[in-house]
């Protein structure tokens, strides 16, 4: 089955309130989708979230950088997916994002075409119900105390909390008071964001000793390995990297300089659904925890891709975060759902959820394009 065309559409899709974290808020989500058509008429779909900070990417330079590969795949055959990555590496280097909407779209494609779901090209499903790893997101003692309540009421059982703000007090205060209400059986991590100093890492480090945290995520900057091991010694629960992770030597890195016990594993940092498959599988064998999460403002698109993952991946100690129910407008028939904090892998072809073209013609927006190839 020949790769016969691939397409790049920007979206903008509307959320139901702004996300806040270290160093950005962001109120719309701005995101490309990527159609790629094979002989016989079959069609998958893939998605990345733009993530400047994370990826280095913009919708713009994905939408570019989806164009100037797409020569180097056209003609060939859908099912060769690692074929086509490498084929992605040697026209282009970097673009993890832009890689992952085509490598994504690919798996959709290729298990559509044999009607099984994509998590069959995986390896097979070890888990069909996946616990959320739920984001609470207000930034303030009251809110998130609420928050997490509702939550909890709600079924959740692991919880994740932004920090990484200029008040470190502040932030070990709120920690240990959500400690406190979730207790010792739910999971609590914090998120920093790359947004605190070594300093200010290691005085929330001791501030919230003893009160009972799973891990502590992404205190420092991404490339700061030496400053994530230094935070990590202080510790007395584990360092989890996600922004620092793009790579399977970032992965060595970091277990080598016990840097982190465990890693935020996304498609847009790692190229595709096999970049993480690689990676849990590395994370697996050294004994380091995983997580796998979709990019805030991702729809049920790419969170349907985050469920085949997760539901594949040899362990997931830290759970799966999607964030697709944070959006007030998504572009599949029927969104994936989160129930009693759980989501179950959908079970119908490729990834098992329908794009509705209605609703990517209703959130497309024009995206200015100059060709180089
Ligand atoms: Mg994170």
């Amino acid at each position: 089955m020949k790769i016969e065309r691939i397409e790049p559409i920007a979206v903008s899709l509307p959320m139901k309130k702004p996300i806040v974290m270290a160093g950005a808020a962001i109120a719309r989500a701005e995101n490309v989708l990527v159609r790629i058509a094979a002989e016989g008429g079959m069609t998958g779909w893939g998605e990345a979230a733009e993530a400047p900070t994370m990826t280095g990417e913009t919708v713009e330079s994905m939408v570019a950088a989806v164009n100037l590969m797409a020569p180097a795949l056209i003609g060939r055959e859908a099912e060769d997916i690692a074929g086509a990555s490498a084929a992605m590496a040697g026209r282009m280097y970097g673009n993890s994002g832009a890689k992952a909407a085509i490598d994504m779209a690919l798996h959709d494609l290729v298990a559509r075409a044999t009607g099984r779901p994509v998590y069959g090209l995986l390896g097979g499903r070890k888990r069909a119900r996946i616990a959320i790893l739920g984001v609470i997101g207000n930034g303030t003692l009251d809110g998130d105390l609420r928050e997490a309540e509702a939550m909890k009421a709600g079924g959740f059982r692991s919880f994740k909390i932004k920090v990484g703000g200029a008040d470190v007090k502040a932030d070990a205060e709120r920690t240990r008071a959500l400690c406190e209400l979730l207790g010792p059986e739910l999971l609590l991590c914090s998120d920093a964001n790359q947004g605190y100093s070594v300093a200010n890492a290691i005085a929330y480090v001791r501030a919230v000793r003893g009160a009972g945290l799973t891990f502590f995520e992404q205190p420092v900057l991404a490339n700061d390995v030496m400053g994530m091991a230094a935070i990590a010694a202080e510790a007395d629960f584990r360092i989890g990297a996600d922004e620092s992770i793009h790579s399977l030597d970032d992965i060595r890195r970091h277990h080598e300089q016990k840097a982190a016990h465990g890693a935020s594993l996304k498609t847009i940092k790692l190229g595709g659904m096999g970049g993480v498959m690689a990676a849990g599988r590395l994370c697996h064998e050294l004994g380091m925890a995983i997580n796998v999460s979709s990019k805030a403002g991702e729809s049920s698109l790419a969170c349907a891709a985050a469920l085949h993952l997760a539901a594949a991946l040899p362990s997931l100690d830290w759970g799966l975060t999607i964030n697709s129910e944070g959006l007030s407008g998504d572009i599949v028939t029927r969104p994936i759902r989160i129930e009693r904090g759980h989501a179950t892998v959908p079970e119908g072809p490729g990834l098992g959820v329908e794009v509705d073209e209605a609703l990517v013609a209703r959130f497309r927006r024009d995206v200015p394009v100059r060709r180089v190839a």
